[in-house]
């Protein structure tokens, strides 16, 4: 693990000590300062299970969510018993998605015709956007 730098003296001489709230807890050697940082895997972790589970409740398919988010089904299928999400049964309109840069998402926005009828959510993926919609207030 990265052993980081102390936020109060910018120290490296930083030594571990112990595990508070699942977060590792660290101890300056040089101003004896304690403090602890959030352990990074969990962090993305939670943002992947966010997004997989909205994704879901729209409607998306386990495959689909796979190939989005490159995230295994198996762990979305965990996650949405783990949580015990239950999405409608039957949908009458199919989301679509698009993958879009920030550029992308402005043009596409800028044009009413693509706003009209229809809900979407647009979610921050990484370093670019994604949109889904669907055709929700067309009857
Ligand atoms: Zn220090």
């Amino acid at each position: 693990m990265h052993i980081p730098q102390c936020p109060k003296c910018g120290s490296q001489k930083v030594i571990k000590s112990g595990v508070v709230n699942n977060r590792q807890r660290f101890h300056c050697k040089k101003c004896s300062y304690y403090f602890t940082v959030n352990k990074i895997g969990k962090k993305i972790d939670d943002y992947y299970v966010i997004k997989a589970l909205q994704l879901y409740l729209e409607g998306v398919s386990l495959r689909e969510i796979e190939r989005l988010l490159g995230v295994s089904h198996v762990s979305v299928m965990n996650w949405v018993r783990k949580y015990n999400i239950k999405a409608p049964e039957r949908y009458d309109y199919r989301p679509t998605y698009k993958i879009l840069n920030h550029q992308e998402l402005q043009d596409f926005i800028s044009n009413p015709a693509n706003m009209g009828g229809s809900g979407m959510l647009i979610t921050e993926l990484g370093d670019k956007f994604m949109l889904i919609k669907w055709e929700r207030f067309k009857d």
